[in-house]
């Protein structure tokens, strides 16, 4: 088993080295955004001191030189994921749009009266409210698949919600609120069966795993640049091929055409056709340089470096009593969400960030499922591979006195 160096890793990352209200600050909102290496950073500053210019303008030196790194991180993206072809990598402004175009897209062509999208009780509101949007439009119904009280989804009620009618089946890999791990593979192959396509929102996998687009077999496939420590603003849409030659573009301009004329328009090729206007370039650069980072790790001795955070995590959040967790699924990852007994998970974040700790409070964009569990929102710590056993330390020792100062 290879040690995993997080002093290391984490001298990588220049904005973990200040204090914060008089401490060393301590980073726990990391399923809200990860922080930038270094690397990044520079990635991003040397595009714009050297090379930025529009892109497939084709007219000078500069142009040529950007497109040529914009178009090299839609390769290296596509390597990463293992898609079939650089076509078929969309960029977009993040998981909400890519999973916007395809709603918006797929689902006008492909909805119809009376069909019916299935999404997990405990998505992100950016994989539930793009689906009500064309569903209200389509006369279409959009509906939740259960999800237990440990925060796992309930596979028997989800067979026995499939049928014909079901055209798409939209989940998270890793739920933002819970941390629960879904067994996507087995959700596309019951949902395959049955005829419906399937769109994975990976927005908090990313990060962790290896994927192979071809293996896994998803139609669509969404994430975020900026949760895998790379910028804001930028993300990726996946899908099948033949689905993305089918689809109508999300919006028009300029570079998504082929020709222009008052008589007609007719649409670029793959993946243009889906990228109107300036695209964020120095967002590819700054993505392509986080592939780079997170390609550069030894991933399953970080997961193993994560996972004993956040076991032991859970083990002392227990210890210290009034703190019941939230989400127990067996499968989860780098997420310790919990309420308390005594106060407001408001009141415990205030209490912490005076400490220098920072983590997040509220429903987490995934209001149904705290509804299900009958409260407002929940303390949420997410840890990253940057994250120390001191860093655990510290949320535990903020948690005592918060109980002392709130009970
Ligand atoms: C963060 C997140 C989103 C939304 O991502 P954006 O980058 O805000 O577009 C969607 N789903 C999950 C599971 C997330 O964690």
């Amino acid at each position: 088993m290879s040690h995993f160096d997080v002093a290391e890793v984490r001298s990588r990352f220049p904005i973990l080295q200040q204090e914060v209200n008089g401490q060393p600050l301590v980073y726990l909102d990391n399923a809200a955004t990860t922080q930038k290496p270094e690397s990044v950073i520079e990635a991003i500053a040397n595009y714009y001191r050297h090379d930025n210019a529009n892109v497939h303008r084709g007219a000078h030196a500069l142009s040529d030189r950007a497109t040529e790194v914009f178009e090299g991180a839609r390769e290296k993206v596509a390597q990463f994921i293992g898609a079939p072809s650089k076509d078929q990598i969309l960029w977009t402004r993040g998981t909400t749009e890519s999973i916007n175009v395809v709603a918006a897209s797929w689902g006008e062509q492909n909805l119809t009266a009376g069909d019916r999208v299935l999404v997990s009780a405990m998505e992100h509101h950016a994989n539930i409210v793009p689906w009500q949007m064309i569903a209200q439009k389509r006369g279409a119904n959009v509906e939740p698949i259960p999800v237990d009280a440990d925060g796992a989804i309930d596979m028997a009620a989800f067979e026995s919600l499939l049928d014909e009618r079901v055209k798409m089946v939209a989940v998270g890999h890793v739920s933002n609120a819970l941390g629960s791990v879904n067994p996507v593979a087995h959700i596309i192959e019951l949902a395959h069966k049955a005829g419906a396509k399937v769109l994975i929102d990976a927005a908090q996998s990313i990060a962790h795993w290896p994927v192979n687009m071809v293996e896994l077999g998803c139609d669509f496939y969404a994430f975020s640049a900026h949760k895998m420590f790379g910028p804001t603003g930028m993300g990726v849409l996946y899908g099948k091929r033949e689905l993305l030659e089918a689809m109508q573009p999300y919006q028009g301009g300029g570079e998504m055409i082929e020709s222009v004329s008052f008589a007609g328009t007719t649409y670029n090729q793959l993946p243009y056709k889906f990228e109107a206007g300036t695209p964020n370039i120095a967002g590819a650069v700054g993505l392509a340089a986080a592939v780079d980072f997170v390609q550069g790790l030894d991933r399953s001795a970080a997961d193993r470096h994560e996972a004993e955070l956040l076991h032991r995590a859970r083990a002392e959040l227990a210890a210290i009593g009034g703190y019941p967790l939230v989400g127990k699924a067996e499968s989860a990852v780098a997420v310790l969400s919990f309420v308390s007994d005594f106060a407001h998970p408001q009141d415990i974040g205030m209490i912490l960030d005076q400490q220098g700790i920072a983590v997040r409070t509220g429903n987490h964009c995934a209001q149904p499922i705290m509804d299900q569990f009958g409260i407002p929102g929940t303390v949420r710590a997410s840890f990253s591979l940057y994250n120390t056993h001191d860093d655990v330390d510290r949320l535990i020792a903020g948690l005592k006195k918060a109980k002392m100062f709130l009970a």
